[in-house]
């Protein structure tokens, strides 16, 4: 698995460059960034290939509420999940622990993104944050790639 290191200075602004990853579509080198926008997505990382494919770190368990975010900035049209509505817990009747189903989600975006004409790939990246005085133990991050039909002329 590919390894990255992400530096930050003492007020969380990223220090030099995000460092590229391979394409989950054509393996080349793909530059990182920081996202300026994209809603939910905005000041998550992405990477830009030469082939036209957009890599964003996307964490399953906030799928859902990532999703249409997810697809507009890959060049898509946004859409929301189709979930099932939340089931109560316990005896409770509470709702706060709702199970989100990462992998499902990710089949549904993948299947709408593919409808849309896109080609999709995910891929994962083992981080590691590092801030002053503090380096986080190094996580495996979801890459997931979409390249957007290309417009037509
Ligand atoms: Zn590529």
């Amino acid at each position: 698995m590919e390894a990255l290191d992400i530096t930050f200075d003492a007020r969380s602004e990223l220090t030099g460059e995000v460092g590229p990853v391979k394409c989950g579509l054509c393996g080349e080198a793909a530059r990182g960034r920081m996202l300026k926008s994209g809603g939910m997505l905005a000041r998550s990382f992405g990477w830009d290939c030469p082939c036209g494919a957009l890599g964003l770190h996307v964490p399953l368990y906030d799928l859902d509420e990532l999703y249409s975010d997810v697809l507009k900035v890959w060049g898509l049209k946004p859409r929301d999940p189709e979930v099932s509505p939340p089931a109560p817990v316990g005896e409770s009747g509470l709702l706060s622990a709702v199970y989100v189903d990462g992998p499902a989600l990710l089949r549904s975006l993948f299947a709408e993104a593919r409808s849309q004409g896109a080609q999709v790939a995910a891929t994962e990246v083992l981080v590691r944050l590092i801030l002053p005085g503090f380096s986080s133990p190094a996580s495996i991050w979801d890459v997931l790639w979409a390249r957007a039909p290309r417009p037509m002329e």
